[in-house]
């Protein structure tokens, strides 16, 4: 069963709250010895984690959607791994399962927790951290469910080489949007968008003011804003709307290490006239949509008809510094650490 001799694993703990940008002495490298799973338990060995902006959110002791991370116990979060130990009926070792325990090498984890993932031919295990997992969730219902896109609909994707942001766009070119424009932090991002992920006009956010570049790219308005970013993204969406424009509200990471708060937009009040809907959503809301997602996916992806990209850290010691580093937009597509190799 392998129980004796079990090699030691590490884990990543929250050390301190960060105030504003998180630094590498918030968060502390421990070696611990994994337990032995229980009955209905599976010991994991962790091939790739995730991280996601949420987690900066969890990192604050404020109450919100998911509980704060509690102070010296490892960070949680998605991972993919191999069981390498079953005490648990209809899961065997050398299975592949997602879970919620990331931040460590081995996870023991209760059976009801992993779901068994089948790998796509040509497809990395990884991918179910981004594009097959739950951001390209978020980007679907998002996109599908929340905003209402309809083909022929003119679509502004801000965070647009991310993660979520690459898919939105991508799913609203597949399914028939008239334009598809999105903004990023680079030119080679920008360039990425308009050539591989075929939108039809990008703009870097941080060389001109977000207004002026959006009236530029989208001249005759738009009909959806996937809303990655908030501030004044969010203000020149809500300035470049048609009437009954709508907007995904998914989230507002210019603001998420801000220690002050930072006042809303300015024109908000467009959404009157306009006859607007802003409708926000967590994606833990609709994983009713998973099959679909991935059967619709999946099959783009089989098809070549989707690309997507990871930016690959190497390293349980290394995983700080790829949280941090994807605040700051050094990721194009998903950014995950890979922990075996
Ligand atoms: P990404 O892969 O998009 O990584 C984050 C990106 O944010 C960076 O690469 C960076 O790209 C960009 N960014 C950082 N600071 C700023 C800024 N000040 N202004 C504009 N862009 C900035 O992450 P995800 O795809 O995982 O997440 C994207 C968004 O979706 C986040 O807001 C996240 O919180 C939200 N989300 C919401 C969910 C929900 O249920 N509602 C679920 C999952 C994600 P750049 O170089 O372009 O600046």
């Amino acid at each position: 069963s392998g129980s004796a001799g079990r090699t030691a694993s590490r884990e990543i703990r929250l050390a301190s709250r960060p105030s504003g940008w998180p630094t590498g002495e918030n968060f502390e490298l421990a070696e611990v010895e994994p337990p032995a799973p229980a009955d209905g338990q599976v010991l994991v060995r962790n091939l790739y984690m995730s991280v996601d902006p949420y987690m900066r959110g969890r990192m604050n002791d404020a109450k919100s959607y998911t509980p704060p991370f509690e102070l010296g116990r490892p960070l949680e979060g998605a991972a993919v791994g191999e069981v390498v130990e079953s005490r648990a009926p209809g899961l065997a070792a050398g299975d592949l399962v997602l879970h919620g325990y990331g931040w460590r090498e081995y996870a023991v984890v209760d059976a009801g927790q992993v779901s068994k993932v089948e790998q796509i031919p040509g497809v990395p295990l990884s991918a179910y951290l981004g594009v097959l997992g739950m951001p390209g969730l978020t980007a679907y219902v998002g996109l599908l469910d929340i905003a209402a896109f309809k083909a022929g609909d003119a679509v502004f994707v801000s965070g647009a080489a991310g993660a979520v942001g690459s898919l939105a766009g991508q799913i609203a070119r597949l399914k028939g949007a008239s334009r598809v424009v999105g903004s990023a932090g680079s030119q080679e991002k920008i360039s990425y968008l308009t050539g591989k992920l075929g939108f039809d006009a990008a703009f870097n956010y941080k060389t001109a003011p977000v207004r002026k570049q959006l009236a530029q790219v989208a001249p005759d308005g738009i009909d959806v804003y996937f809303d990655n970013v908030g501030g004044d993204h969010l203000e020149a969406a809500l300035d470049a709307f048609k009437d009954y424009g709508r907007v995904a509200m998914c989230g507002a990471i210019s603001v998420y290490n801000a220690a002050e708060p930072v006042p809303g937009p300015s024109n908000l009040f467009l959404a009157v006239g306009k006859r607007l809907t802003l409708r926000g959503f967590i994606v833990t809301d609709h994983f009713d949509r998973m099959p679909d997602m991935v059967a619709e996916v999946g099959a783009w992806l089989r098809d070549g008809e989707i690309t997507f990209e990871e930016t690959v850290v190497d390293g349980l010691e290394n995983a700080p510094r790829a949280f941090i580093d994807m605040l700051r937009g050094a990721n194009t597509g998903k950014m995950v650490v890979r922990l075996v190799h």
